[in-house]
């Protein structure tokens, strides 16, 4: 299978060509089992067993699964308004990336007191970024059946005074496989408050979080990207392991770039929010169709971010 395994990762729009592939080797299989005959089958020497190719029907009935999920995803793309079919990301890594805090964004003592990694982009040589959703004011329906029907992951970093007013669109959310993370109580600007009121911001969304979703997050964003010092040791201190920040952020009708080189990096983190017709012009599809035309067109995918983590 490794064959497979490297055609997925050259070709991230894989289900045609594995298909492809393994519909090649189900026909090279019951070639052989019809007898050859062209002197292609090596006899196996010293009373070794024969090479036993695996059963054709069942190399099929993936090959048809296959397809029919490259159907979908095509059918999906178009659905959706997408220019092009999004661009499928390599398996999780088997061994996850070391993440360290980014030049310029550590603070006093850093590494001395195990303080969490800030960072804007995971070390990775794959063409893949990872989406992040903060605050949680605009709960469209539409944009999950859109995320869940396109397959594309993401990450959400929720406020509670945002998500208090439906926590039940976000259950949806989770139940759709989507990570739920820690993005403060009320969204304060954190540097200008003490240790103990950061803390009580971070541990208290921990415990809303776990209250009404089953799970303490480990990753935490600060609001607007501000920490000091005391948000991260607080962070550290409500059991965050990870500071994500951002490389690009996307709106419904623009980006914007981090880097002078106003360009996408394989593993960047891009930012955007839970936003409707009341704060910008669209609506959370639009925005996506935003961000997916201009990730595909540059021949990146999606991926998951906690994989990475
Ligand atoms: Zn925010």
């Amino acid at each position: 299978m490794r064959a497979v395994g490297q055609n997925d990762k050259k070709w991230p729009f894989g289900g045609v060509r594995i298909g492809l592939a393994v519909l090649a080797l189900a026909s090279i299989a019951s070639g052989c089992g019809a007898g050859g005959g062209d002197g292609a089958q090596v006899e196996p020497a010293g009373g070794q067993q024969p090479l036993k190719a695996p059963p054709a029907r069942a190399l099929d009935a993936y090959a048809t699964r296959l397809r029919a999920a490259h159907t979908a995803r095509v059918a999906a793309a178009k659905r959706w308004g997408l220019k092009k079919v999004p661009l499928t990301a390599p398996p999780p890594p088997a061994r996850k990336p070391r993440i360290t805090t980014r030049d310029g964004f550590e603070v006093d003592g850093h590494r001395r007191l195990e303080l969490p990694p800030v960072f804007t982009t995971v070390p990775t040589d794959e063409k893949i970024l990872f989406l992040t959703i903060d605050d949680g004011a605009e709960k469209d329906p539409a944009f999950l059946r859109m995320m869940s029907e396109l397959k594309i992951p993401y990450s959400a970093f929720l406020s509670d005074y945002l998500v208090k007013e439906d926590y039940g669109y976000f259950k949806e959310m989770q139940d759709r496989d989507v990570a739920l993370h820690n993005h403060t109580l009320h969204h304060p600007y954190l540097p200008a408050l003490s240790y103990a009121r950061q803390k009580r911001e971070i541990c208290g969304m921990q415990k809303v979080i776990e209250k009404r979703y089953g799970e303490r997050p480990v990753l935490f964003r600060p609001p607007y990207g501000n920490y000091d010092k005391a948000t991260l040791r607080a962070a550290k201190a409500c059991g965050i392991t990870h500071v994500p920040l951002w490389n690009e952020e996307v709106f419904v009708d623009h980006w914007e770039y981090r880097e002078w080189d106003r360009d996408l990096h394989p593993g960047d983190i891009v930012l955007t929010h839970f936003r409707g017709r009341e704060d910008w012009e669209g609506t959370m599809p639009d925005m996506v169709r935003r961000f997916m035309d201009k990730v595909t067109a540059e021949g990146y995918a999606v991926a998951r971010l906690e994989d990475y983590l």
